[in-house]
């Protein structure tokens, strides 16, 4: 299924673009606009290694497809260099829910660290505020223009500082003024959710709820330590969660697998996977089953009967949408539009949200999918 030049594929005559979708692990620092990056950039005075946003654009992709973490982790540093002021973070939150709209995206949670945006001199309350103004920036004018769309913050913290609980009373602190939730980043091998059950106890206290990067650099540990010490109601990525499954037999199309105990447990209780395919390519957390897409665990999960979400992690450095996701997903693994859509209500039902605006979400989706 080719993906055109305006990044849109379609399937049975139908724009994948078109179609209601929900995005769930997002990074606003992964979703920059490369002209944004060199304007801001040059108004800050950071510098950029290439000066024309379609060689930017390049840039990304080449430092991300590296295999060298130093070098990925350089994109990083550009981004967050460029969003250390109130204006930098509301122009990117802004344009993030522009370029949500964009894909088709009808609800969206992005996620950020506050605590990496303070170096121009905000609080991490400013910095949320300034998130928070451009995403209701974007949330009005798709609202203007005939496109409803919310995007929710999750306030993340980082693994490997020591900041994660005043993280999640900043994150509790703004729950009814536009943060869903908790998630840890940074390093996971080696700084597991139980260095920060201060934080998450406190948040389990609050009720307030947590998705957990697990299951991409680090395995089963990992993911085991994000649900228990964590209380992940999601897990970011949670790929590795296939090492959990023993192939005991094949017979033609079907699979006989066998559960561990965890695995069988993120199944049966439904914890939503936030897979990402072109990053999980790009990062190595399929590893063990190869490096093409094909290889990726996800069709195996969804057979299975996880609950599957599609995501893009950070677009900027994968040069990717949702669109371009699920044709990518589409085209490897022979999905319909029904698979597909089974995809964002799974998203959907994940969703940080009240029962009823969830209900709301999948009722936009089977409408928009039944067309
Ligand atoms: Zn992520």
């Amino acid at each position: 299924m080719p993906i055109d030049q305006n990044g849109d594929a379609r399937i049975g005559g139908v724009s994948l673009r078109s179609l209601p979708k929900v995005s769930l692990h997002d990074h606003l620092d992964g979703g920059l606009r490369p002209a944004t990056i060199i304007e801001l950039a040059d108004a800050a005075g950071v510098a950029v290694p290439v000066t024309d946003p379609a060689g930017l654009g390049e840039w990304f992709a080449r430092q991300s497809d590296s295999g060298s973490l130093v070098e990925y982790l350089k994109t990083f540093d550009l981004t967050c260099a460029v969003m250390q002021t109130r204006e930098g973070l509301t122009r990117v939150a802004r344009e993030f829910v522009d370029d949500l709209v964009a894909d088709g995206v009808v609800y969206g949670e992005v996620r950020w660290a506050p605590e990496q945006h303070l170096a121009g001199g905000l609080s991490l309350d400013e910095a949320v505020a300034a998130v928070q103004d451009g995403l209701e920036q974007g949330e009005d004018a798709a609202a203007a223009a005939g496109h409803d769309i919310r995007v929710g913050q999750l306030i993340t913290a980082m693994r490997h500082t020591d900041r994660s609980l005043e993280i999640a009373k900043l994150a509790v602190s703004w729950r009814d003024r536009g943060a869903v939730g908790f998630d840890i980043a940074g390093p996971e091998d080696g700084f597991p959710p139980a260095r920060h059950r201060a934080a998450f106890d406190y948040l389990a206290a609050e009720f307030f709820p947590a998705t957990v990067h697990a299951g991409e650099a680090a395995g089963l540990e990992s993911i085991r330590s994000a649900l228990l010490d964590g209380r992940a109601l999601r897990l970011g990525h949670g790929v590795r969660i296939a090492e959990d499954l023993e192939v005991v037999g094949r017979d033609g199309e079907d699979v006989q697998v066998r559960f561990g105990d965890l695995a069988a447990w993120v199944r049966d209780r439904e914890i939503p996977l936030e897979l990402s395919p072109s990053s999980n390519l790009q990062t190595g957390a399929i590893a063990a089953w190869g490096t093409e897409l094909a290889d990726h665990p996800f069709d195996l999960l969804y057979q299975l009967g996880f609950a599957v979400t599609v995501n893009v992690d950070n677009r900027t450095m994968s040069r990717t949408s949702l669109t371009r996701e699920l044709a990518l997903l589409a085209e490897t693994f022979d999905y319909d539009l029904a698979d597909l859509e089974m995809f964002q209500l799974n998203a959907a039902a994940g969703a940080f949200l009240p029962v009823e605006e969830r209900e709301e979400l999948i009722g936009i989706i089977s409408d928009g999918y039944a067309g």
